[in-house]
């Protein structure tokens, strides 16, 4: 069976689960699970803990809660906080101090730009904005004018093009705007993660919208959405601290012109990224799976695999718009496939 190549209408808040789900353990039963849900981010927070009997997890809990909520306010680009102010800053040529935090963050972010060959580009702020995706609502209208968008592509924003004085970073490039959609979840679960190991609760599940870190034994069963429809793709038990992240064309777009237009972008182009609707990356760091998600998604069918093999990315699950996907050799025997639909759509590379 072929699958449409159009998904259901799903710009809700609920697109933003797109991606991963947690599935009932269906092994040796289960130590007591504390499971906390919040909104942040636009979409719903799990936070899951098989309880160490020796240390309590309130504590724990807690923190984790109060640093996921400090990086939803103050990482959004487009949100009165730390990188709003930051990007209003390089809008206006000023130099800026950034927090230790954000600071490594976007340290880190500029060496994966550059291992990505470019197509994970957080410098893409003013492209973002320019195709309306900064906003909360999806609303359909027209495409952005050919010169706004040339006029981004000449200046060609990039991480690389931040000065560093102190604690204070610049640009000369007035055009590179932050916008860490593609990489703060990454780096809120790893932080999440690391919070809990340090407060000897190993045994933890975080949830951000569908992307999931997980660590302890006997490992977490997570199921891999189908890109199409409700169901899933596959299913597969996390061994040890291990993050699946998942990027989609299908999870947040605009009609425009008539044309459904993504909001995960090409910064070549500064247009939306074509050519696969899904890719789903498995790595022990949250962080350089968020990345690789996006630079994947954006490199497209041909290009992928050289990108992927840049990042270090070797579990990786990508399909296109007809329904048929790969999966690597490293990711293939793991997957338990939702049907013999998927089983045959999805081959090994
Ligand atoms: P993700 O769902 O992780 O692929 O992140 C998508 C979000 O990251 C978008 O909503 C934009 O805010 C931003 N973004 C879009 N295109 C890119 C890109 N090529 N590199 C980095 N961030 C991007
Ligand atoms: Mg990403």
């Amino acid at each position: 069976m072929r699958h449409r190549a159009t998904a259901p209408n799903r710009r809700d808040a609920l697109a933003a689960l797109a991606g991963a789900v947690l599935l009932p353990w269906a092994g040796p039963a289960a130590a007591e699970v504390r499971h906390e849900r919040h909104f942040l981010f636009g979409s719903p927070v799990d936070v899951m803990l098989r309880q160490a009997p020796q240390s309590p997890a309130e504590p724990a809990l807690a923190r984790v809660m109060r640093g996921l909520q400090h990086i939803h306010v103050q990482w959004n680009a487009w949100k009165p906080g730390e990188l709003g102010r930051i990007n209003q800053a390089l809008r206006e040529g000023r130099s800026v101090t950034a927090s230790p935090a954000l600071r490594a963050m976007i340290r880190s972010a500029a060496q994966l730009e550059q291992a990505s060959a470019g197509f994970f580009n957080p410098a893409i702020g003013g492209a973002v904005q320019a195709w309306g995706f900064h906003d909360d609502v999806m609303r359909d209208g027209a495409r952005p004018a050919a010169a706004t968008l040339a006029a981004w592509r000449d200046a060609a924003p990039s991480l690389a093009q931040i000065e560093w004085r102190g604690d204070a970073l610049a640009s000369r490039n007035a055009r590179l705007q932050l916008d860490f959609g593609a990489y703060a979840k990454g780096v809120a679960i790893d932080r999440a993660l690391d919070e809990f190991a340090a407060r000897g609760q190993g045994d933890a599940l975080v949830n951000l919208g569908g992307n999931l870190g997980a660590m302890g034994a006997p490992g977490w069963q997570i199921g891999i959405r189908d890109p199409f429809g409700e169901g899933l793709v596959a299913s597969l038990a996390t061994q040890g601290r291990e993050a699946v992240v998942t990027s989609g064309s299908y999870e947040r777009f605009r009609v425009l012109d008539g044309e459904r237009c993504t909001h995960i972008l090409d910064p070549f182009r500064a247009a939306p990224a074509a050519g696969l609707v899904s890719v789903t990356v498995l790595h022990r760091s949250a962080a350089l799976a968020d990345a690789a998600a996006t630079a994947l998604l954006v490199a497209g069918p041909q290009r992928w695999r050289a990108v992927a093999q840049r990042l270090g990315a070797t579990q990786v699950l990508a399909i296109g718009p007809d329904g048929r996907g790969v999966a690597s050799a490293a990711l293939m025997p793991r997957l338990q496939f939702a049907g013999r639909d998927w089983q045959r759509r999805i081959t090994a590379v």
